[in-house]
């Protein structure tokens, strides 16, 4: 039997970062139940009354009020340790048994996907601190589904889930952009048990659900390989066919460069086709759910399917306000229609295309098919020339900025 990493009951502690707090008071004007409090140093918040109204969050002028981390209930940071900090201590790992190695498969997998953009990068310099590596192939975390509902039209071709799986009492951390691995039970043809398969998170930090310890994933069943011949694949047919209740094993999380960047005022470029736009959903919906606070910096959207019919998160996108995220879909095999991919319309849009690889606050996230790596780069090395901008000499400071980061299988 497969040994499973002790759950604790996992809180999700509120703290103020103290580098960016300006100590204006008005979180613990705000707070209905008296939990914010300071001394002469910092501003803190009393787990033991935090009842997680939110109502501090959207007055708070920095943001220094949403911070979060997650904590064995029964040992949360106390308001003496609060009032020491200079700044917020990183996400512990609270499974026993964790490791900072990287299984071999990940490693493996993950050069492959990164290899577009040249290799390791260094994450937006404000991005959140990543947990990794808190569940092992050993001691895997064991999640519930609480939900399993297609995304692709009745008609499409595709089968394209977003399935929502519940961590109960483990904490399971994870940031958007960070992949997590599943265990598909059973053995290959060899008799090994099945390797473990990698999935993009879809949510953002805070769940699926706020203040569910949940998170999402966009997963198509899959059903030929590469050239076309017919083929089940083990991971997606078994997490698509999975039901509400169904118990799925877990590890990582992993990923500690393909991450949003914090500060208000930044800007993303968003590139994906059909499920590549997984981590894509959850950097918008992190936007979306702190769009009160007008952090400001401008959201654009490539996104690349064969029809409407099979793009993922079609209709929620197209809700979204234009003043919010300028989305751009890109349809190729629409009857009667000239195809249409992602670089196209990336050619189409040049101008802002241009002018936001040239600001120093936008950063580039391009997901999905390892084939529009290429068709992507030509595209952009296009708007660069149409705008008196150089694509081979930008795209290496766009890599030491941590502004460049690719995932392509
Ligand atoms: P798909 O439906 O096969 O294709 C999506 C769109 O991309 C189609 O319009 C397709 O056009 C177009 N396309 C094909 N080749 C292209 C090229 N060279 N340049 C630009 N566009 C091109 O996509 P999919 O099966 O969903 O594949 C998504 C990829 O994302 C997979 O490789 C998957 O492994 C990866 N991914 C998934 C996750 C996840 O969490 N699930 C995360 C990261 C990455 P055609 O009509 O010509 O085919």
């Amino acid at each position: 039997m497969t040994a499973t990493a002790p759950t604790i009951e996992v809180l999700r502690q509120h703290l103020i970062d103290p580098e960016i707090c300006i100590r204006c008071n008005t979180c613990e004007e705000t707070c209905p139940v008296d939990a914010v409090t300071h001394d002469s140093r910092n501003y803190v918040v009393d787990a033991a009354k935090c009842n997680f109204c939110n109502d501090c969050i959207s007055p708070c002028p920095t943001g220094a009020i949403d911070n979060w981390r997650q904590v064995d209930r029964a040992a949360p940071y106390t308001l003496a340790e609060q009032l020491s900090w200079d700044s917020l201590p990183v996400q512990q790992a609270l499974a026993a048994g964790t490791s900072a190695e990287m299984p071999t498969d990940v490693a493996r997998i993950t050069a492959v996907a990164t290899a577009g953009q040249g290799g390791d990068v260094i994450p937006p310099w404000s991005a959140a601190q990543p947990c990794v590596n808190l569940y092992t192939v050993d001691r895997p975390a064991i999640a519930t589904v609480s939900g399993n509902r297609r995304l692709t039209a009745d008609g499409a071709t595709s089968d394209i889930r977003h399935l929502v799986l519940d961590f109960g009492g483990a904490a399971f951390p994870v940031l958007e952009g960070q992949t997590i691995g599943i265990l598909p039970p059973g053995v290959d043809a060899g008799g090994k048990p099945h390797r473990l398969r990698l999935y993009s998170v879809a949510s953002p930090r805070d769940g699926e659900r706020p203040r569910y310890n949940n998170l999402s994933l966009t997963v198509k069943r899959v059903t030929a390989d590469h050239d076309g011949a017919p083929v089940a694949g083990v991971a997606s047919n078994y997490l698509c066919d999975l039901n509400k209740g169904d118990e799925v094993r877990v590890v990582g999380p992993y990923g500690t460069t393909f991450l949003m960047p914090n500060h208000p005022g930044s800007s993303l470029l968003m590139v994906c086709t059909g499920t590549g736009s997984a981590p894509m959903r959850a950097m918008t919906e992190r936007r979306r759910r702190r769009v009160a606070l007008r952090e400001g910096g401008t959201l654009m959207l490539f996104f690349g399917a064969r029809s409407p019919g099979e793009l993922p998160y079609f209709g929620p996108l197209q809700k979204l306000p234009g003043e919010f995220i300028d989305v751009n879909f890109a349809f190729s095999r629409v009857p009667g229609e000239r195809r249409q991919y992602v670089q196209d319309r990336i050619r189409a849009r040049g101008d802002d295309v241009a002018r936001l690889l040239g600001d120093d606050n936008c950063y580039i996230y391009i997901c999905g098919l390892k084939g529009m790596e290429k068709g992507v780069d030509e595209a952009f090395r296009d708007a660069c020339r149409n705008h008196g901008k150089d694509w081979d000499a930008l795209l290496p400071a766009l890599r030491a900025q941590g502004r460049y980061h690719v995932e392509t299988y």
